[in-house]
């Protein structure tokens, strides 16, 4: 078994590192497209064959720390895709962002099996992703916690349908909290998650719980469910991470501690499970277990990810792509937390809408998605 991993440098990527040095999995390649240092270190411990950069300024620095190794070092977007299209056991896709679905395609159309930690995939990607899924042959594994925790839950379905998933969210750091408590919000409180450690992107996401939409939307496309059979629940203290319901009523969950190692290794050595480090559950002490209803009008992001996946089309990849250039805007101090839910659902609304998209009209769907929210704060409207 040996691994492409690309996104080496960030959280997902350093704990499959984690996962790959504990279990011996060669690793056959990585990408990455900052923290140089990181990534050296990582190259020398690893030695993989392949390394690619997409930003060329980092390229030629890497190229000099690893002079005394073997090993291709490539750079451009196209040379992730490169990597993803390499014989291997496993593609890991833990790129942050829009820039995750070209190197999934890539993957799918190498007939390779994909671990897939970039949501956005899915969430841009859409129908178009699960067709390319389907007619190469390819398989995927989310690596999503909630994902995984679904998936494992199915396990034993012993093929019947569900009737609905749960979708369990923690509600981040502002649960609880209305819109005027919201307007002040500093990046470093936006940045404090009470359960998980993530990166900054994704801890926005999960502070405006734009991230419970975008699993929302993932979760329709690869458990082929209706929106409406997708319930999204707080549940503060991310211990069940999420359930399935049966015709008859039974639900079944999956529990863990929050660690994200135990989903990245089933992704990588499923169907077997192998010992895991992370710290175990223990019921007795994770005392009691709450469960709400989520308020999507102070988190409105909420509101248009669902939206979005109703309309369909293009609509998820709108809302995805005004995210990632609102989020931006506002881990640089330029707009409010609450300006990224309104950019967002501004965006939903004025965005051309395509009903049956092909890959080109994503592509043109996401600059114009980032163009849309970058000419709103230009102007002074955000
Ligand atoms: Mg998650």
């Amino acid at each position: 078994m040996d691994v492409v991993l690309l996104g080496s440098t960030g959280s997902i990527g350093t704990q499959t590192l984690d996962v790959c040095r504990m279990h011996n999995i060669k690793v056959k390649a990585l990408s990455a497209n900052c923290s140089v240092e990181l990534l050296e270190t990582q190259a020398r411990e690893f030695l993989p064959e392949y390394i690619a950069v997409s930003d060329e300024k980092y390229y030629h620095d890497i190229k000099t720390r690893l002079s005394d190794l073997n090993v291709k070092i490539l750079c451009g977007d196209e040379s992730v895709c490169e990597l993803a299209a390499l014989k291997c056991g496993r593609v890991v896709n833990a790129v942050v962002g829009f820039a995750g679905l070209l190197p999934t395609l890539s993957a799918f159309r190498a007939k390779n099996s994909v671990a897939l930690a970039n949501k956005e995939t899915l969430v841009a990607g859409g129908e178009l992703v699960m067709k390319a899924l389907e007619e190469n042959g390819a398989s995927l594994l989310l690596i999503d916690s909630e994902h995984s925790a679904i998936f494992q839950c199915l396990l034993g379905a012993g093929g019947n349908k569900f009737s609905k998933i749960i979708l369990t969210a923690s509600g981040g750091p502002f649960f609880g909290k209305h819109r005027d408590e919201l307007k002040n919000v500093t990046k470093a409180q936006a940045l404090n998650h009470p359960n998980w450690n993530m990166g900054a992107k994704i801890t926005v996401d999960s502070a405006t719980m734009m991230n419970k939409g975008l699993e929302l939307i993932e979760a329709v496309h690869y458990f082929k469910a209706d929106p409406d059979q997708v319930e999204i629940v707080i549940h503060r203290q991310s211990v069940v991470h999420s359930a399935v319901e049966f015709e008859d009523g039974a639900i079944i969950a999956q529990l863990g501690t929050a660690d994200m190692r135990i989903p990245i290794q089933l992704a990588l050595t499923y169907p077997k499970r192998l010992h895991c480090p992370a710290k175990r559950l223990s019921l007795t002490e994770a005392g009691k277990l709450t469960f709400e209803k989520p308020d999507d009008d102070t988190f409105c992001c909420l509101k248009a990810a669902k939206s979005a996946i109703k309309m369909g089309g293009n609509a998820p990849c709108i809302v995805n792509c005004a995210n990632e250039a609102a989020v931006s805007l506002f881990l640089n101090d330029k707009i409010g937390f609450l300006d990224i839910g309104e950019a967002v659902n501004a965006a939903l609304n004025d965005v051309k809408f395509i009903s049956n998209p092909s890959l080109d009209d994503i592509l043109d769907t996401k600059n114009a998605s980032e163009d849309y929210v970058f000419s709103r704060f230009k102007q002074g409207e955000i």
